[in-house]
């Protein structure tokens, strides 16, 4: 009789397209170097099938899975508890699977803020951010829970950068303001944190979010969500003028913690998961 363990722990992701999401690679490696016998499945998952892949991860027992685009939303109706961020940003794009109920969680504005706590605690701080998509929803409404003092948005659609702004107001102790977007942005002079939010970058190295680059001040730390390229040409003008710069890659590598402690209360190795997506993307050095 043998005595080994064949079942392995599974969790994973619901999406479609999904062939381009490394988060599975990230995962993986990190489960080999913990010693845990769990599997990533990296699923496409079609908008007219989440309600079956949900129910199929709840018959197998899977510990949890990740779901984006384009379910984040759409998953709402399936689960059985919101926590209070998801809620907020209504979006999920984590659910944990535990005795057969589904807690849905939002790891992207998570991801972010741990990354940024590396570098300083937003608390009190005052915040610019470019961008008011999925992303920016997600980090605005974890920095107002952070404490930060004021957040700005700013956005080619003002509208939306308002929306955000009023949520923030809405469900934390922060002060929010939406901007439209036209022509060069300034970045005021009492800025702590600036946030590139927006998709530009994503690919093109030498793409830029329009804004004066005279306005970045030395000492301000400037973050970027992009993680593909992690060394976005945002981030190398901020670090040319004296700014702390903050790549993509590390909000990645924290959602993928966060998620897999939601999923097994387990803490995976971030510097085996950012050496994987670093491998992946080309290194970084913010
Ligand atoms: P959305 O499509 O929801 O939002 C895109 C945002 O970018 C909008 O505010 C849009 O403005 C703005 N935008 C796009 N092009 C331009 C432009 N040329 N000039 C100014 N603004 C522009 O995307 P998400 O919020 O979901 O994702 C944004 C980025 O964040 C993506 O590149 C994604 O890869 C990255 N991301 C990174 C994560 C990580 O872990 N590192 C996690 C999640 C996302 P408008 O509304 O005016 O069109």
């Amino acid at each position: 009789m043998s005595n080994q363990n064949f079942r392995s722990i599974l969790t994973g992701s619901f999406s479609t397209p999904c062939a381009d999401n490394p988060t599975v690679a990230m995962i993986e490696a990190a489960y080999r170097h913990a010693g845990i016998d769990a599997r990533y499945i990296n699923c496409d998952v079609k908008a007219a099938h989440l309600k079956a892949a949900v129910r199929g991860a709840v018959a197998m027992e899977w510990a949890g899975f990740n779901c984006s685009l384009p379910h984040k939303v759409a998953v709402i109706e399936y689960l059985d508890e919101l926590a209070e961020a998801a809620r907020i940003i209504g979006a999920v794009n984590c659910v944990a699977i535990r005795d057969g109920r589904l807690v849905g969680n939002n790891t992207d504005g998570k991801g972010f803020l741990a990354s940024l706590r590396d570098v300083v605690d937003p608390a009190g701080k005052k915040i610019f951010m470019l961008g008011a998509g999925g992303a920016a929803r997600a980090i605005a409404v974890e920095l107002g829970l952070a404490g930060a003092a004021h957040i700005t948005v700013v956005n080619r659609d003002a509208a939306k950068a308002e929306t955000i702004a009023a949520l923030v107001r809405d469900n934390t102790g922060s002060d929010a303001a939406g901007c439209p977007w036209s022509g060069k942005a300034c970045i005021p002079d009492d800025t702590d944190i600036v946030i590139n939010a927006t998709s530009v970058g994503l690919g093109d190295a030498q793409a830029m979010p329009e804004i004066d680059l005279d306005t970045l001040a030395k000492g301000q730390i400037v973050a970027d969500v992009i993680p593909n390229p992690p060394m976005t040409r945002f981030l190398r003008e901020a670090r040319e003028r004296g700014c702390t710069s903050l790549d993509g890659l590390g909000m990645l590598v924290n959602q993928g913690v966060i998620g897999v402690e939601l999923w097994l209360g387990k803490t995976l190795d971030a510097g085996v998961m950012k050496q994987t997506l670093s491998d992946i993307f080309g290194a970084s050095d913010a």
